[in-house]
């Protein structure tokens, strides 16, 4: 038996000269550096007593070498816990007992404040943005040549990887080597990744979307990753004449957007942008095609489910639509009381199937029941429909659906108009209590120059939509609140505004 997630990408790795990873520094890392570090971090692992199931968690800052870590976890046949860097001591704690590590890698900087936090892990490593650290000199001083990978069938599990707590906290969802190489494969694919591909790499590598959606797809094709450690435009046109391709949440699109410089030429070797994680306002997909000639390809994924739909690489990507259900996945829309199935452009909750699909929530066996039907679907917890060319629509998620005066008012509909209204820049709807409706719609809005005030923008609605639907307030704001995946974050908004109709 081989490692079936290091499989793929030791034969993605044709050409060992290849640069699989530039730093922002100018480094260049080869896919010979890859498999020969990856060894030593694997031996390093095994040498410290880390067994197959162990979890090993990480919360360090991007780096090659922190992808080179997480290949040796899985070559050693244990399952990567990466953890966002943003967490704070209190946060990592609850983490690492929630998911009890063999091993712990931190920054060096952060070593002191974490000693509390990660009292209970039997060995903790650091490893800094600089590659080094005792996690790195541990690798250092084995032979990476050498290390023969722990086998793992594809369902032996991975990774354990937390969601992103936008609704709530944080879930475990454990995933195994199949849902990771079966979906690097399809996008591989599906998105015609090759060799030849270069992939400005700004996401964090915490997260599905720059660790499994990005590298892995990346390093299953052969192809090289610019690396840099965060969202920053000015850096990201200079790279783009060398890249042909690019990943992003959709506040890479409208801070490009921002830029004098981002033009026709300046991405001209550019052959696929896509976008993700968070909704991609239509308005922005617009203005990038008319600026850079290129249509922003939208795909819908989770931590749970890697990537299920995508918008087609060859025919129409339709703005506000995250596109088809992926080859091997099935989605449907259903009744979220009855569970029936619903037609095209019926509205309901999205399920999804397929080897993409994880395996559970770490330690939640109830919720991991709660979460899945009989017949093998998971309930995403996204509303959204099918329309009749077949291409699906994110309408929301369940948690934000407001229910005012005994109507469901979706918020991405409220939105849309919204944001149609000259001088806006975007919008987001919530339900706050209110005592005769239960939930009051409320518009929190950032507007633009010359954009219309509380009593135009109510004006314009109730001669739009249902009068259930129409905010009871409208409330300006600077900006939205987003956290690093450039996803709103209603909750913030609905603690902030809770007093609002007394
Ligand atoms: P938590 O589950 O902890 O509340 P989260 O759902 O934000 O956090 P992630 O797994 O990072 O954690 O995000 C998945 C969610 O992101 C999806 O369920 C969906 O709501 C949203 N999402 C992803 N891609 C898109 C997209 N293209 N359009 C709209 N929403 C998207
Ligand atoms: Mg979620």
């Amino acid at each position: 038996m081989t490692n079936h997630l290091f499989s793929l990408v030791r034969d993605g790795a044709a050409d060992p000269t290849r640069t699989v990873i530039e730093t922002h520094e100018g480094r260049h890392h080869s896919y010979a550096d890859l498999l020969a570090r990856s060894g030593a971090y694997a031996a390093a692992l095994v040498a410290a007593g880390v067994a197959p199931g162990d979890r090993v968690a990480v919360q360090v800052e991007k780096s090659a070498e922190v992808i080179f870590l997480y290949l040796g976890v899985v070559r050693a046949g244990a399952m990567f816990l990466p953890l966002n860097t943003a967490y704070t001591p209190a946060e990592i704690g609850y983490f690492l007992g929630d998911a009890e590590p063999a091993l712990f890698v931190c920054d060096p900087a952060k070593r002191e404040a974490l000693a509390g936090a990660a009292a209970g892990v039997r060995q903790v490593w650091t490893l800094d943005a600089a590659g080094t650290g005792s996690a790195a000199e541990a690798a250092d001083a084995q032979d990476g040549a050498a290390f023969a990978d722990v086998p793992r069938a594809p369902e032996d599990l991975a990774a354990i990887l937390y969601t992103s707590g936008t609704t709530g906290r944080s879930k475990g969802a454990m995933l195994t080597h199949d849902n990771l190489a079966s979906n690097a494969k399809v996008m591989v694919e599906v998105w015609r990744f090759t060799a030849d591909d270069v992939l400005i790499h700004a996401l964090p590598v915490f997260h599905t979307h720059g660790l499994f959606v990005a590298t892995n797809t990346v390093l299953a094709s052969g192809g090289t990753m610019l690396f840099l450690p965060r969202l920053d435009s000015k850096k990201i046109l200079e790279l783009m004449p060398r890249a042909t391709a690019m990943m992003g949440v959709p506040t890479f699109y409208t801070r490009l957007l921002k830029e004098p410089g981002l033009t026709r030429e300046v991405s001209r070797s550019i052959r696929l942008f896509t976008s993700g994680s968070a909704p991609l306002l239509a308005e922005t997909h617009r203005e990038w095609q008319a600026r850079t000639g290129h249509a922003i390809l939208e795909r819908y994924g989770m931590t749970e489910t890697n990537m299920s739909t995508s918008n087609p690489y060859d025919g129409d990507r339709v703005a506000g639509t995250v596109g088809f259900p992926l080859p091997g996945v099935s989605l449907r829309v259903v009744d979220p009381e009855s569970g029936v199935a619903l037609g095209p452009d019926e509205v309901g909750m999205i399920e999804v199937k397929g080897a993409n699909v994880f395996k559970g929530y770490w330690r939640m066996p109830e919720k991991t029941a709660a979460e899945f039907k009989p017949d093998g679907f998971f309930i995403t917890g996204d509303l959204g429909k099918v329309d009749s060319r077949g291409y699906v629509h994110i309408v929301g998620r369940g948690k934000d659906l407001i229910i005012s005066g005994g109507f469901n008012v979706y918020p991405k509909e409220v939105e849309t108009e919204i944001d149609a209204l000259p001088g806006i820049v975007e919008s987001a709807v919530i339900g706050l209590p209110h005592p005769d409706f239960g939930e009051a719609v409320t518009a929190v809005v950032v507007g633009g120059e010359g954009a219309p005030d509380e009593a135009a923008v109510t004006a314009d609605l109730e001669g739009r939509l249902a009068k259930f639907k129409c905010p009871k307030r409208v409330l300006f704001v600077d900006e939205l609140p987003r956290n690093t995946m450039g996803k709103v974050q209603k909750n913030i908004l609905r603690e902030q505004f809770a007093g609002l109709f007394g």
